[in-house]
């Protein structure tokens, strides 16, 4: 159905512009490909008008993705996590587990989403990439896959994902696992003095904390495409948590903020004094978002009216819920693999070729992303599993090294299916007997607090 062209006359089109579609657009330019970038919103609109998509905390494989396709990692400009602090509390809000996971050999980065997909951009029609701005419908869609010799989707999880059909295998829940609220707030700084209780570390590690009965909260160090250095806080609540019932009721980011540090006062005063000190970034009225994200596999192949071929890519292919911050790491070594697979190919970009790239992609990274998002859902599959694994970082620093490693590299964890699975990957890891590491786990008891007084004070 699609037309070849020789190499250097090779057209290709990308529909919408968010992070992972300018992504690939820039990589394909760049690549010899004349490309065309479809999106609903021009530029300015695309930085000034929307909430960031999520936070996008990635780590060094996905760094490795966008140094291959000779793009900014933002490692030297956004603040760097270089670890994860994590605590959790049982039923009853029992203070059970803490441990501290370095990043071992590589950082993380959260980087504003309209940032990045603005920066990308520039550099995109400075090299010549042509740029339109009109929604993209199903219809035209056609008119734009007959005229190009590969097509891409990445119109996020809404946009055109429909064309692509749900892998009922892959997909394993039929609703969102969490309602979701986040905010990006400034006042806070990264040294040592900053969460010192949590860690060495301080402001360098971000924060987790598990709720068995209402949820998840999150803080880390995130670049705003404004405001610069900041913090952000990302929530999850269970279905009928009171959490739920809080975060429903955001309107703004005042609101948000007001929610989040009632939140702290009244279950996780351990950090308090931190979330105290943040203010609201005032410049930016979409520096929050409430919602919640269907974890949903798709086909990486879709067909337009006519029977054009076009693939899926980022959060068109994958929707994951964020909790173990895989979207924007998984669309991001998506677009990566597929640039690179399509310079050095010399055929058509067909319904074949397509279906490869999409099923080594899921190989490589996406079916090893969703289990881990699953391990840390708490998913009740994983439960015992999950049990062992935080019980023993607890104890083992390797081992707390290792598993918060799994969102770096996620791989590890494909494999893993029963507990002497996880057994034997702990002994790997720590060169130690799993059982015996497990025996000399203790419940916390209680957490240490937080000490912290705003420099000014
Ligand atoms: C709360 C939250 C926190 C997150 N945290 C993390 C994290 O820490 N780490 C991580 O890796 N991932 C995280 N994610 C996921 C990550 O943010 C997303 O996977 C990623 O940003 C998706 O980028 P995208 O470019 O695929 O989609 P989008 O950002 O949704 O971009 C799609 C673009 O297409 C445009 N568009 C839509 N329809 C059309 C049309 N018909 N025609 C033309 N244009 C169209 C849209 O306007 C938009 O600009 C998080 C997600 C959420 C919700």
């Amino acid at each position: 159905m699609t037309t070849q062209n020789t190499p250097s006359t090779r057209k290709a089109a990308v529909i919408g512009a968010g992070q992972t579609g300018v992504t690939a657009a820039f990589g394909l330019l760049d690549a010899g490909f004349e490309v065309t970038l479809y999106s609903d919103r021009d530029q300015r609109s695309l930085r000034n008008d929307v909430p960031a998509t999520g936070t996008a905390l990635e780590f060094g494989e996905t760094q490795q993705a966008e140094v291959a396709l000779g793009l900014d990692t933002y490692t030297a400009r956004a603040p760097r996590h270089s670890g994860l602090s994590v605590r959790i509390a049982g039923e009853a809000n029992a203070e059970l587990i803490g441990f501290d996971g370095n990043f071992d050999g590589y950082v993380g980065v959260a980087v504003d989403t309209r940032l990045k997909a603005d920066e990308r951009l520039t550099a995109f029609l400075e090299r010549g990439g042509k740029f339109v701005v009109e929604p993209v419908t199903p219809e035209s869609l056609d008119g734009i896959a007959a005229a190009n010799d590969l097509t891409l989707v990445a119109t996020g999880r809404a946009g055109l994902s429909d064309l692509f059909a749900i892998d009922t295998d892959r997909t394993v829940y039929d609703a969102p696992q969490r309602k979701l609220l986040t905010v990006t707030v400034k006042g806070l700084g990264f040294d040592e003095g900053v969460f010192a209780h949590r860690s060495p570390a301080g402001g360098a590690h971000s924060l987790f904390s598990i709720f068995a009965e209402q949820g998840e909260a999150w803080w880390g160090p995130y670049l705003h495409k404004d405001a610069g250095p900041t913090w952000a806080f990302l929530g999850w609540a269970r279905p009928g948590s009171d959490w739920e019932t809080r975060f429903d009721a955001a309107d703004s980011a005042e609101s948000a903020l007001n929610i989040v540090k009632d939140l702290y006062r009244d279950y996780i005063d351990w950090d308090l004094p931190e979330v105290e000190a943040t203010e609201v970034i005032t410049e930016d009225p979409h520096s929050w978002l409430k919602g919640a994200v269907k974890p949903v596999v798709r086909a990486g192949i879709g067909h337009t009216a006519s029977g054009h071929v076009v693939g899926s890519l980022g959060d068109t292919s994958v929707a994951y819920d964020p909790i173990a911050g895989q979207g924007a790491q998984s669309g991001l070594i998506q677009a990566q693999r597929l640039v690179a697979a399509a310079a050095v190919h010399d055929g058509a970009f067909d319904e074949a070729w397509l279906a490869e790239q999409y099923s080594s992609f899921l190989a490589a990274r996406s079916d090893a992303a969703n289990k881990v998002t699953r391990l840390f859902l708490s998913d009740p599959a994983f439960a015992d599993i999950g049990g062992q694994f935080f019980a023993t970082a607890a104890v083992d620093p390797k081992f707390a090294a290792a598993l918060v490693g799994l969102l770096h590299r996620p791989q590890p964890f494909l494999g893993i299916n029963s507990v002497e699975d996880a057994g034997a990957y702990i002994a790997q890891v720590t060169g130690q007997d799993p059982a015996e590491l497990l025996a000399r786990f203790t419940p916390a008891g209680r957490f240490e607090r937080s000490t912290f007084a705003p420099a000014l004070v």
